[in-house]
């Protein structure tokens, strides 16, 4: 059993409700029988459909929030509308948030007001957080820290990127790391390295589907089922058994979200 930490399976990526209910069921047929989709990061709507696919499938659960590459998007009305769709019992998280200053798809100073603003609610509604760093410097870690957001459900860094005594500082702050399938790739020897000095109770795993396709995939689409590669090369750095490595992460993830 392998816990997919987070996926987006929008029906406009995958070919409708159809083509999502068939990449679940092909998951679930690999072992990966839970998934978390994010309702966060294509625009308007994406939070009602990552709730909807959740709805509808045992084993998947949603997130909602505002990516920041949407964070000019986050006015007052769009978050009353995601606080009234993160009271249903299928969100367990609020994100992904963060900043990316990678791509600076919206104003720097509008990131980090948006990352503010949806810390505070996902404290207000006790909801464990999925953050979204690129490129920021350490800033969005300076205002978790400024906002209190350690003392809430959770941290959790999706798609770890950075080095080891950065993630030993987040650890000991009481927050979690996500590997993705890039880990599998051949230049990410920080991210194995990562894995190697993680305590074994911080860590997910995720596929970021449909980008970040672990190798031997790369170039195709991802999807939940592929996270099985994930897990394979994270138990051969890890130097542990693949099935405990699928037991650990899917335990970590589920307390994580509180499922
Ligand atoms: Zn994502």
């Amino acid at each position: 059993m392998i816990f997919d930490s987070h996926c987006h399976l929008d029906p406009r990526t995958y070919g409708g409700d159809a083509g999502v209910d068939a990449v679940i069921a092909t998951a679930k047929a690999a072992g990966v029988t839970r998934m978390l989709t994010v309702g966060a990061g294509y625009g308007d709507g994406t939070a009602a459909r990552a709730v909807a696919v959740a709805r509808r499938h045992e084993g998947v659960w949603a997130s909602v929030g505002v990516h920041p590459h949407d964070a000019s998007t986050l006015d007052d009305a769009a978050m009353e509308a995601l606080v009234a769709l993160a009271l249903d019992p299928e969100v367990v998280a609020w994100g992904e948030v963060g900043l990316d200053f990678y791509y600076d798809n919206a104003p720097r100073d509008v990131q980090r007001d948006a990352l503010r603003r949806q810390i505070r609610v996902a404290l207000e509604l006790e909801l464990p957080l999925i953050l979204h760093d690129r490129d920021s410097e350490g800033e969005t870690l300076e205002i978790l820290k400024d906002e209190g957001a350690f003392h809430g459900a959770g941290v959790l860094y999706h798609c770890y990127a950075g080095d080891v005594p950065q993630m030993r500082e987040l650890v000991a702050l009481g927050g979690y790391v996500s590997i993705p399938g890039t880990v599998t790739w051949r230049k990410a020897e920080q991210t194995r390295d990562v894995v190697r000095a993680a305590p074994p109770d911080r860590l997910l795993v995720e596929t970021d589907a449909p980008f970040l396709t672990p190798e031997p995939l790369r170039g195709r689409r991802n999807e939940p089922c592929h996270v099985a590669l994930t897990v394979d090369c994270v138990a051969a750095v890890m130097g542990r058994p693949r099935d405990e490595v699928a037991r650990l992460t899917t335990e970590n993830a589920c307390r994580f979200f509180g499922i």
